[in-house]
């Protein structure tokens, strides 16, 4: 029989009758020849907790009972659809009746007026960042919906919210304030439509879009910050509430595979490397392990075979790029969680493993938040370190894709190959025969090509975009209050190549030219950017002249570079200062 492992209907009993019976004697025979081969029907058995999956208030540890009223969409449709705008709403509605513990702010309004409420749910309960801090308290951020055709992390984690709010003194609160944004990409989620993702089964009444209403993809908008969801994101939950663990829900779009999670940490190689290490070494093997140990729920990090006809040559994650959300808050010190839930798993299954990865990640978080607390602000002190003593110091901009020291297991299925007539793409059909295989994963950017990291930069041109931009990002820009002159580093475009076909409403650069060095001198209202800043290397990362994902990537500088009237290139007006140096700067945040 060869069928889509997830789209498998639960047909009745009588039907399924004969097919138990061959597999039974089946296991009988392999048990009694004590062939090894028992591991594998082991690992058959398997799929079936995640097929039929224990019910919500099963599946958790002394969960309460659920009133009518509290029930999602999923549930109450027998997850047949997910929930709209309104019903989000209502819902948040009905749990602010059942606890005082719940606080809903809105973090700003969609492109289409719509406002995006966060759930702030606190024992006891909160309205500012500040009241966070005085508890002392570690705050996670649980962001779901931020493409709307992945719809599972906006039921999961209202799921997680009621679940927390209906417990009396729930452990979780013990040491955590819990932010939820349930449906970021609020405008998205109302084109539902069962035209969207036709490729997972279910939820038969549709979901929404990827892209936002203004069409763009919220998951590649965290450098330019153009939509008004991810700038209320920066603005509203990471630069005023600064949470120490940041996750992002979504689902995935490929390979075959029994795991119902996947994840990954933050990939760029820029990050503070001790930190990644932390999440990729620890943090995340130990969430996988109660993952799987406490909810009986799989996962693999995230990935796709590097060649599906030959799975030996490797697993592979995505790009590094801090557009990617996640990838972002790692560049910014904190802990960042991608969940991507398993496409080809029923919506019942992807809802209830995302709700069980929630509370895996929580269950670790309230547990070790101290060890938590204390390596961002470690990743903070160096951050600042080496900002303030960049000699010998490097910044990438080039990688190399390598895989990690540890090959990782996959359990994967055989495949069923159907050519097309004429070539193209082949159908690939997963067979019921598991295919665990063990190979290398592909997930270490390291450092291709470097350039020296500087002090600051310093910016000569009083473009108000850009002045802003640096600002929502929550950077420390300064203004030089004299003339002062400087030597620098000036950077000389020797090629400018704008990609041919727009990418979310850009023409991509790619630069390339010459540093020299120089004595140059600086007026008064220059804008300085320091990199001994909690944030250094993300001020590196958009204002560094060759960064694969900097603000001239994106055609900030275009004019500047590109002037009218001009064949060659001119030099960009951003100037690395290589040398610690007192400046005569004073702060343009207030
Ligand atoms: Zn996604």
């Amino acid at each position: 029989m060869i069928q889509n492992f997830g789209r498998k209907k639960t047909s009745s009993i009588f039907k399924s009758l004969p097919v138990i019976l061959i597999l039974f004697i089946f296991l009988l025979v392999v048990v009694l020849s004590g062939n090894k081969m028992i591991l594998a029907g082991q690992q058959k058995s398997k799929p079936e907790i995640r097929q039929k999956p224990s019910t919500v208030s099963g599946s958790a540890v002394n969960a309460p009972v659920i009133p009518e009223n509290l029930l999602t969409v999923a549930e109450k449709s027998n997850y047949t659809a997910t929930s709209r705008y309104h019903e989000v709403l209502a819902f948040i509605s009905e749990l602010q009746k059942i606890s005082h513990n719940l606080v809903v702010q809105d973090i700003g309004t969609t492109a289409e007026g719509r406002r995006v409420p966060m759930l702030i749910i606190s024992d006891p309960p909160i309205h500012t960042p500040q009241a966070a801090r005085n508890l002392k308290k570690t705050v996670v951020y649980i962001q779901a919906n931020i493409h709307a055709g992945e719809v599972e992390g906006k039921e999961a984690s209202l799921m997680l919210a009621r679940e927390v709010l209906l417990t009396p003194s729930h452990p979780y609160l013990s040491n955590l304030v819990l932010l939820v944004v349930p449906n970021l990409n609020a405008d998205g989620n109302e084109r539902i439509s069962p035209e969207n993702r036709r490729q997972q089964p279910g939820p038969e009444q549709g979901v929404g879009t990827r892209q936002n209403a203004l069409n763009l993809d919220l998951n590649r908008d965290a450098i330019k910050l153009e939509s008004p969801e991810m700038k209320a994101v920066v603005q509203n939950v990471l630069n005023r509430w600064d949470p120490a663990i940041i996750v992002d829900c979504h689902t995935t779009n490929g390979a075959y595979h029994q795991e119902t999670i996947t994840y990954s940490w933050p990939l760029n190689p820029n990050s503070d490397p001790e930190l990644l290490a932390y999440q990729r070494d620890r943090l995340l093997p130990a969430i996988v392990r109660i993952l799987k140990e406490k909810y009986r729920t799989l996962a693999v990090p995230y990935g796709m075979f590097r060649d599906w006809r030959d799975p030996s040559k490797g697993w592979i994650t995505f790009e590094p790029q801090p557009r990617y959300f996640t990838n972002y808050t790692g560049l910014r010190n904190r802990i960042s969680i991608l969940d991507e839930n398993y496409v080809h798993a029923d919506y019942r299954v992807r809802v209830e493993s995302c709700f069980h990865f929630l509370k895996a990640i929580l269950d670790y978080a309230s547990s070790r938040y101290e060890e938590i607390q204390k390596m961002i602000e470690e990743a903070d002190r160096r951050t600042i370190q080496a900002g303030l003593n960049p000699s010998g110091r490097t910044f990438a901009v080039e990688y190399d894709l390598q895989p990690l020291l540890q090959p990782i297991t996959i359990n994967a299925y055989e495949l069923e190959v159907i050519e097309r007539p004429g070539g193209g793409f082949p159908q690939l059909k997963p067979t019921d025969r598991l295919k665990p295989v063990t190979v290398p994963y592909f997930a270490s950017y390291v450092p291709k090509r470097t350039v020296a990291y500087p002090f600051a930069y310093l910016i000569t041109v009083p473009d108000p975009e850009v002045r802003e931009k640096l600002l929502t990002h929550g950077l420390l820009v300064e203004y030089l209050s004299d003339e002062v002159s400087l030597e620098v580093e000036v950077f000389s475009p020797k090629e400018l190549k704008a990609a041919e076909r727009p990418f979310q409403g850009h023409r991509l650069n790619q630069i390339k030219g010459e540093y020299r060095k120089e004595i140059r001198k600086f007026a008064a209202g220059s804008l300085v950017v320091r990199t001994s800043q909690p944030l250094g290397y993300l001020a590196a990362y958009l204002l560094e002249p060759e960064s694969d994902d900097g603000l001239v990537v994106w055609n900030y500088f275009d004019r500047y570079i590109a002037g009218q009237w001009q064949r060659g290139l001119s030099e960009l007006p951003v100037y690395r200062l290589l040398q610690p140096v007192k400046l005569p700067a004073v702060s343009l945040s207030k």
